[in-house]
């Protein structure tokens, strides 16, 4: 495949994508003078570029090429399925077999925490899609629960959930609620469990784990937990910068949530399938979700494919309460796009890739981001499975931080472009989210090309 791909007139592509291809979260100005950047083919863990850069993918596409690039069954599945049926709607008493197979190999691979199990799922093409069934669906559980007035979600400053109308609601992210008049009705959020930049002078780990928590329980009270239908979190924040939780910080927030009875919503679309080295994330934290959002991983981003998993607590509700839940969506549960995701769920058990994740590569990961401590630029450097992030300081000792204008993350993300990394900014922080196919070998040789644009940052 790499050596059959041609190089494609550059100049001709830009001219055509500035004309009439609106990009998310792009600045157009900057795309009309600069032009972008045209990815022709990948394989494994690196993709090539229009004028035959090879480029090391540290982001996994965008944190989703989970079994990494030109994975052939996975091609053979969509085409047999193609083939077989394209297409067949899931509603009205229909359902394809595919969609059942997926269905019942997620809910296999789900474990069971506590007194939670996941038999159910409900299928969407995105994680945006996926949160909004997700505020519906909490909003129903309670109404067919006479209690309609638990409508307020609580979420993070900062989260990223998507960027429909609800995402980008639940999300967190201030620039998304400028535009639009968001965040919608009933939607809050209280402040993220970032130790480097919210905790006290002196402070330890875990008790700022536990007082972040603690700010889910005054929210709680000053809306009157009578009100609250769900809280939604990623178990590590990963668009938002990669922010991992101190250990304090999941179990204090399952005390409270089930204190006042509340639902509690794991948004997985970055942290399932392997990327914290199990299939689903909140097996690590010991967290008990009653609803678990997906997407990305779950086709290793080969094909759309998102959707929940719908723990007993609700499905118990929604399904014996009955009535129809009048939501869904026209892709739910796509014949294709199911065939796709059983078969890289497969390959993904077969390589065992969640589990290399877990006990080989993940570990050595985190060594050599410890290791990166010792540059001058690093302020402070951590991983969780196949998340990484650092942070940019201009002076190590006093933990101060770069003059915002600067941009210097901006300047960094540069160095990476140039020397054939994928690496992105989020502010100072540095963040990738490499393929779980990725070797140790290839961990060395990304480590390098970080340390090389580190240097160059300086
Ligand atoms: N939730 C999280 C945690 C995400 O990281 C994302 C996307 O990056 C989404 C939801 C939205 O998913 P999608 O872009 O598939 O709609």
């Amino acid at each position: 495949l790499v050596q059959r791909a041609e190089k494609q007139d550059t100049q001709a592509i830009q001219a055509l994508d500035s004309a009439h291809f609106i990009h998310p979260f792009t600045d157009h100005g900057d795309l009309a003078t600069r032009g972008a950047r045209v990815i022709t083919h990948a394989d494994g863990i690196y993709v090539w570029d229009s004028e035959g850069n090879k480029i090391l993918d540290g982001m996994s596409g965008l944190w989703c090429v989970n079994a990494g690039y030109g994975r052939k069954e996975l091609a053979d599945a969509a085409y047999q399925q193609l083939m077989t049926l394209p297409f067949y709607n899931s509603f009205f008493q229909t359902t394809n077999v595919p969609a059942v197979q997926l269905a019942a190999k997620l809910a296999a691979l789900a474990p069971k925490v506590g007194d939670r199990s996941f038999n159910h799922v409900f299928f969407s093409s995105s994680g945006s899609e996926s949160n909004d069934t997700n505020v519906r669906m909490a909003r129903r559980y309670w109404d067919l629960l006479g209690q309609s007035q638990r409508k307020v979600i609580i979420s993070r400053h900062n989260a990223y959930h998507g960027s429909t109308m609800a995402g980008a609601s639940l999300g967190g992210m201030s620039g998304m609620h400028a535009q639009g008049d968001l965040p919608i009705p009933n939607i809050t959020h209280i402040d993220q469990p970032y130790y480097f930049e919210n905790a006290r002078g002196g402070e330890s780990k875990a008790d700022f784990g536990l007082r972040a928590a603690r700010w889910l329980e005054e929210k709680i009270l000053e809306i009157g937990p009578e009100k609250v239908a769900a809280f939604i979190a990623e178990p590590v924040q990963g668009a938002g910068g990669v922010i991992i939780p101190p250990e304090t910080y999941w179990p204090e927030i399952q005390r409270i949530v089930d204190q006042y009875g509340i639902l509690l919503i794991c948004d997985e679309v970055i942290c399932a399938f392997g990327r914290l080295g199990h299939w689903f994330a909140y097996e690590k934290f010991g967290i008990k979700p009653d609803l678990v959002t997906f997407a990305k991983g779950v086709t290793s981003g080969y094909i759309p494919l998102g959707g929940v998993m719908v723990g007993n607590r609700v499905a118990e509700v929604l399904i014996d309460k009955g009535g129809e839940f009048n939501h869904g969506y026209t892709y739910s549960g796509h014949p294709v796009a199911c065939a796709v995701g059983l078969a890289n769920l497969n390959l993904m058990e077969r390589e065992n890739l969640p589990g290399r994740v877990r006990t080989e590569t993940g570990p050595y990961l985190a060594t050599q981001f410890e290791a990166l401590k010792d540059h001058p630029l690093v302020g402070d450097a951590e991983t969780c499975g196949f998340v990484a992030g650092l942070v940019l300081v201009k002076d190590k000792a006093n933990k101060q931080m770069f003059d915002p204008d600067r941009a210097v993350g901006m300047i960094c993300r540069g160095h990476c472009f140039r020397n054939g990394l994928i690496m992105r900014a989020v502010g100072d922080r540095m963040i990738i989210a490499p393929p779980l196919s990725m070797t140790v070998a290839q961990i060395d040789e990304m480590m390098g090309l970080i340390r090389r644009c580190l240097d160059a940052t300086l």
